[in-house]
This record gives C-alpha cells, sequence and structure tokens, in this order.
C-alpha cells in the first residue's frame, strides 16, 4: 500500500458531516467544537501517515467507524467542562486547591434562587428608593459576631487591603516579624501592605515580639496597630507575642485602633464540638471583639464554611468608613455570593444544627469512631471480589487545611491501599484519571483514602472506580 493511496482513502468532510453518529453528537455539541474535532482528527492521521515506516502503514486504521468514534470522542472531552467535581479523599477538609468549603446543597439552592428572580438587591422596599447590597448581611453578621458594624468584599485579602488603605494609607504599621506571613503562595503581609500605601516597621524577633518592642515603635505616624493570624504556621517552643487585651489596650492609650487579621475565622467555639488532638489556641470572632480589637477580619470559605468571602467587623465609625472607600465599588460581592453568606450566617443561629449541617463543621466534628464505621462500610464495599489490591484500615490524621489551625490534627481511620500490579503513585495518578477524579494521598508506600471528607455519591464513585482498576 502506498501512502497516496491512504491519503485518498481517508473520508471526505462531507460524508462524515452525513454519518448518523455525527448528525446525533452535532445536535448536542456546537457545530464549532465537532468540526474541530474533525479537522485534528484527519490532520492527526495524515501526521500518522506522513511518518510512519513502510511496516506500520499496514496498521493505520482508516475505517469509518473507527474515525467517526475518535471525533465523537474528541469533541466530547473538548466540550466537558474545566471545573468539575471532585472526591476529596484525602482527608484535608479546607483544602484550597478543591475549592476550599462545600456548601449545604438545600442553602446554596435557596440563595441561588434568588439569582433565578429579579430581586432587591439595591432596592429599599420601604421607600422605593435605590438602598445597599451589604444591608442584607450587616445586621446577620453582626447578631452572630456580636459586632457593632459589618462589611464584607470579595475576600480576606481584599479586606485587609481595603482596612490598610482606609486607616493606614500614608502611615506607619509595627508588625511583630513573626507575624510577616505568606498565605496561599500570593498573600504575603509586607506586600500587602505595600498595596494599601503603608509603611512596614518590622518589630520584634521571628520568635519573640514584646509588649514594649510595639510601644516603642509607635509614633505620631503610626496608624494602627496590626495583627495578623499565622494562619498556616505554628511556632513552638521559645515564644512570646502580647495578647489580644494586652495589644487592644496599648493601641487604646495611644488612640489608635487595633486591626486583627483572624484570617480563617471561626465564628464556633471549635472545642465545644471537635475531639482534635490538641487544644485551639485560636479565639473566636466574637472573642476577639471582646478581647478588645476594633477591626477582625476574616475569610467566608475557611472555619465559616460558607463561600469565598473576606468579613470585616468591628467598630461602627472604623466600619461606615471602609464602605464609603472606592475600592469598596471595586471588591463588591455578587448577589449569589450575598445571599450564600446570609444562609450561611441564619444557620449558625442555632449552632447544634449548623455543625450537622454545615459540611466544613460536620466534617471537622465527626468523631473518630464515625470515620471507623465510614471505613468500615466502604472496605466491605471494596474488598468484595477483591483480586489484586489489597485493603487495610489504619489509624492516621486528617487534617483542618485552609491554613487553619495547623498544629491541629484530626485522628481518623483511614483506608490504606496497595495495588498488586501498580506502583502507590500510578495508583494516585489512575485515581486522579478517573472520570470524577479522585484526590486521594500516599503514606508509607501505600494509597489512602481518608472517609472523613466524603460526600454523598463518593462512595459509588470510589467503588466503581476501583472495580476498574482490579480487573
Ligand atoms: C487565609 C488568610 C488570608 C487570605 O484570605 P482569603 O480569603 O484567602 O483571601 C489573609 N490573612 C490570613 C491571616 C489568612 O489566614
Amino acid at each position: 500500500m502506498q501512502k497516496s493511496d491512504l491519503y485518498r482513502a481517508l473520508p471526505k468532510v462531507d460524508d462524515i458531516l452525513i454519518n448518523d453518529r455525527i448528525i446525533k453528537i452535532l445536535d448536542k455539541l456546537p457545530n464549532d467544537i465537532v468540526k474541530e474535532a474533525i479537522t485534528k482528527v484527519l490532520d492527526d492521521i495524515r501526521f500518522r501517515i506522513k511518518n510512519a515506516d513502510e511496516s506500520v502503514l499496514a496498521s493505520i486504521d482508516l475505517s469509518m467507524e473507527t474515525i467517526i468514534s475518535e471525533i465523537v470522542s474528541v469533541s466530547n472531552s473538548n466540550f466537558e467542562d474545566r471545573l468539575k467535581p471532585v472526591v476529596n479523599a484525602c482527608g484535608v477538609v479546607i483544602h484550597t486547591n478543591l475549592g476550599r468549603s462545600v456548601l449545604n446543597k438545600d442553602l446554596a439552592t435557596k440563595a441561588i434562587e434568588n439569582a433565578f428572580r429579579y430581586n432587591n438587591l439595591e432596592f429599599d422596599l420601604e421607600n422605593g428608593k435605590r438602598g445597599s447590597r451589604y444591608n442584607h448581611l450587616e445586621d446577620i453578621i453582626c447578631k452572630v459576631t456580636g459586632a457593632e458594624a459589618a462589611h464584607v468584599v470579595n475576600n480576606n485579602a481584599a479586606a485587609v487591603i481595603l482596612v490598610l488603605s482606609e486607616l493606614a494609607k500614608g502611615k506607619n504599621i509595627p508588625v511583630s516579624r513573626g507575624e510577616l506571613v505568606e498565605i496561599g503562595g500570593s498573600f504575603r503581609i509586607p506586600d500587602i501592605m505595600k498595596i494599601s500605601g503603608c509603611e512596614l516597621r518590622e518589630i520584634g524577633c521571628t520568635n519573640k515580639t514584646h509588649l514594649r518592642d510595639y510601644e516603642g515603635a509607635i509614633d505620631e505616624e503610626t496608624a494602627l496597630i496590626l495583627k495578623v493570624h499565622s494562619s498556616n504556621y505554628k511556632m513552638i517552643g521559645f515564644t512570646e507575642n502580647p495578647s489580644i487585651a494586652d495589644l487592644s489596650k496599648l493601641a487604646k492609650d495611644k488612640g489608635i485602633p487595633f486591626y486583627y487579621d483572624i484570617g480563617s475565622g471561626s465564628i464556633a467555639d471549635l472545642s465545644k464540638f471537635t475531639s482534635f488532638d490538641s487544644p485551639i489556641d485560636e479565639p473566636t470572632v466574637r472573642e476577639a471583639l471582646e478581647q478588645g480589637a476594633d477591626v477582625v477580619s476574616f475569610s467566608g470559605d475557611k472555619l465559616l464554611g460558607s463561600a469565598q468571602a473576606g468579613i470585616i467587623v468591628g467598630k461602627k465609625e472604623y466600619i461606615e468608613r471602609m464602605k464609603k472607600n472606592q475600592l469598596t465599588r471595586a471588591l463588591r460581592l455578587d448577589k449569589i455570593i450575598i445571599s450564600v453568606l446570609e444562609q450561611s450566617f441564619k444557620a449558625y443561629l442555632d449552632l447544634e444544627k449548623a455543625v450537622k449541617n454545615i459540611p466544613t463543621l460536620r466534617m471537622l466534628s465527626m468523631s473518630k469512631e464515625e470515620t471507623k464505621e465510614r471505613c468500615d462500610s466502604l472496605l466491605n464495599i471494596l474488598a468484595r471480589n477483591a483480586e489484586n489490591i489489597e485493603y487495610e484500615i489504619i489509624e492516621d490524621y486528617s487534617e483542618v487545611g485552609g491554613g487553619s489551625l495547623p498544629a491541629t490534627k484530626m485522628p481518623s481511620f483511614v483506608l490504606a491501599i496497595e495495588h498488586k500490579k501498580m506502583s502507590a503513585e500510578k495508583l494516585l495518578k489512575a485515581l486522579r484519571d478517573y472520570q470524577t477524579p479522585i484526590i486521594a494521598r500516599i503514606k508509607n508506600e501505600r494509597v489512602i483514602i481518608d472517609s472523613r471528607c466524603l460526600l454523598d455519591g463518593d462512595v459509588e464513585i470510589i467503588s466503581a472506580c476501583f472495580r476498574g482498576l482490579d480487573a
């Protein structure tokens, strides 16, 4: 067979376009996607013919059936959603790369319904005039946190920029060297301060900063005292930092505000319903305010367990200034997010229910015994008829994640998995390549499936995937 014969034997585009399966997929997908796939598949075959040795020429499959199948598969894969659900089997509850907090479906559905209709986003129903989108949130946030006033922007990084720009532009801020942190690879306190137009005055040492370091650094050009929660790391040993109460007293004495970027921002006292392996040394938002912080900011999608947002609470005089700042317009929230946040904060009015219904809280409060029960039932399904895969339930730890409580681990039972014909790395990749990707982790050369973060339907996905891999 000559190469020129093969080129000639390629199906014509016109013939492809009248094939039944192509007509069907043209019905389902945009024309351009299918046409691109046709061009790509034919180009690929031409390329293979061009580069093929005489010996392999005969093996190039030019049957209409094969080519159509390839076109259908390329079309589908090019039109697949890029952002899609995955199974969190790695046991990190607030996983920034996996979308941080999961929303309760009923709550989110209720919220999104406002987007299917017109709504009173910026309309004051009482007087029929223009209203503010932030009014929907302020009362409920104040009720739940005990704050005097509240404001909300796109995320906590934006909140920090807004607070600093409004309260500290052109002035200096003393910050402990132990708090010059980087969070999430892109949020660095020194850079954020630069963006916000304020000058950083480094004080103290990495492990120790005393109240007198703050006292000595404050002058007429000092805008405020800033404390940054070292969310994603923890120093242990010979360390010292002034308490929130001491810092707020000093700020009051000097006549400047005290701003605490608390980061993860837990509303509920986690120690009441969790069984972590170490005490939680992080104040709730309410405690930070009670201990004297004038302004506190935190994320919506970390320990709060809601949508991405930056929530600013504190004294009315400061919050009112931030609402009027031009940045607020640029950092403003979408109506769907406002609605999700409203529903989430309302859920906190009944903490016992919130712990059950807000997925983040539910996962954090799951007992070790419950993770054992979950592993037992998963093992029951997976180990049935297993041939090449070995499963064992072992003790391990889940993590909070999201730069929250870095030193706190949650004792859990997990499934340790070994495939007789595949390395752990290869198995990990195969799980990730599954149609609904499964994100697991490796420990001691075995793949670990942590059941703590599994949601409704995940067990079925995992068992179908492993059934395929065992074949
Ligand atoms: C996470 C965090 C931020 C950034 O918050 P985002 O909501 O991710 O923008 C800022 N400060 C602290 C202390 C944090 O923990």
